[in-house]
């Protein structure tokens, strides 16, 4: 298991951000959040798939208004996404929100930060800050000569020093970049010097494959250094995806469990069955099982039957036909056609067997 960075725990409704606590997935709604009913069916479509936080956009007083029938509905705790106006803060945390995401320089001085801070510390709201390298100050720019990794470090530690000057600790702090180098510079640079707990994400990453991959590069290189304590994977579109990616990611590095690992090998010359057929059904298969099995599907003899048995179960592919193994013992051998089929039956035993519970495979 990898080595976490010791990060202060901060309570986030039913979730806790920090300290011994797992990294949390979170998400953010792209419904209006003036419609409730989209707003919750939304947040629940999440909530299915795995995500543990979520935030919803206030733009305005309509928006707060309708923001308590949300968080009074809500499955998930619910962080209120505020700026510019410190009053739809003071409404997010009179509707009941776990959180609220402002950025103290831009809600309007000091007396309308301390009210915000006091109103959030007598209701224990906690309070992410931020530096989003889009929208810096320019006298940060100026101050940092340009240096886009000091200058966000800057504007962040004011906030920081913004909040807890007024009284209060329980912050999360995130620093966003479009660009995956600076984003994973200015996180180690914060990490390095304060144990607040660190909301990690890619800002503006993109359509579904650029930002994935964007994602996981800069999210993946700071989780393997122990930095961060929640994960938004930001995508244009449905933001299921979001919630899908962030448990790759953190399965990869055995960070959390989520449903079944499937590794398929790439094929090559060598493969003599349709194995991109298989793994498709194999996806379609396990798509909802709550199991953190470890599944393999191998296209031929090479590393297939090595990397199929060190599965749960796995699959290796001859000529026209297959292999089918369980924790490194052969089970069977079936013709191509009937390859997904057994396999599907093999993982229904498996599952009986293993977790006592019935499993549907239609
Ligand atoms: S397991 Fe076999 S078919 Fe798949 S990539 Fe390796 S050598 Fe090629």
């Amino acid at each position: 298991m990898l080595a976490r960075k010791k990060t202060r725990p901060v309570r986030v409704g039913k979730v806790v951000i920090g300290g011994e606590a797992p990294i949390i997935v979170q998400s953010m709604t792209n419904t209006d959040p003036r419609d409730v009913a989209a707003t919750l069916r939304q947040i629940e479509e999440l909530a299915a798939v795995g995500c543990e936080l979520i935030r919803v956009a206030v733009p305005d007083q309509e928006a707060a208004v309708k923001l308590k029938e949300i968080v009074r509905r809500s499955p998930l705790p619910v962080v209120a996404d505020i700026h510019f106006d410190y009053r739809l803060a003071l409404a997010a945390i009179e509707a009941g929100v776990a959180k609220l995401r402002i950025n103290p320089g831009n809600i309007g001085g000091t007396d309308r930060v301390k009210a915000v801070v006091h109103a959030a510390q007598g209701s224990g709201v906690a309070i992410r800050v931020g530096a989003n390298a889009g929208s810096l100050h320019r006298s940060y720019l100026e101050q940092s000569k340009g240096d886009l990794v000091q200058a966000m470090l800057a504007s962040v530690e004011d906030q920081v020093r913004l909040v807890t000057d007024a009284g209060y600790d329980q912050l999360v702090v995130s620093l966003k970049s479009s660009d995956v180098l600076e984003t994973i510079q200015v996180y180690q640079a914060f990490a390095a010097r304060w144990d607040f707990p660190l909301h990690l994400g890619i800002t503006e990453a993109g359509l579904r494959w650029r930002g994935m991959i964007k994602s996981a590069v800069g999210l993946g290189v700071l989780l393997a250094q122990g930095i961060g304590d929640t994960i938004r994977v930001s995508l244009t579109g449905d933001p299921r995806h979001e919630v899908k990616a962030a448990y790759e990611i953190l399965k990869a590095l055995h960070l959390r469990e989520h449903g079944p690992v499937v590794v398929a090998c790439p094929t090559c010359g060598r493969c003599r069955i349709d194995l991109e057929k298989i793994v498709e059904g194999v996806e379609e298969l396990v798509k909802d099982l709550p199991y953190p099995l470890h599944l393999a599907v191998m296209g031929c003899a090479v590393n297939g039957p090595g990397e199929a048995s060190r599965a749960d179960l796995g699959l290796a592919g001859g000529k026209e036909e297959g292999l089918i193994f369980r924790h490194g013992e052969i089970l069977r051998k079936e013709k191509e056609d009937r390859l997904l089929p057994a396999f599907a039956e093999e993982l229904q035993k498996l599952i009986a067997e293993k977790y006592g519970s019935g499993y549907n495979q239609s």
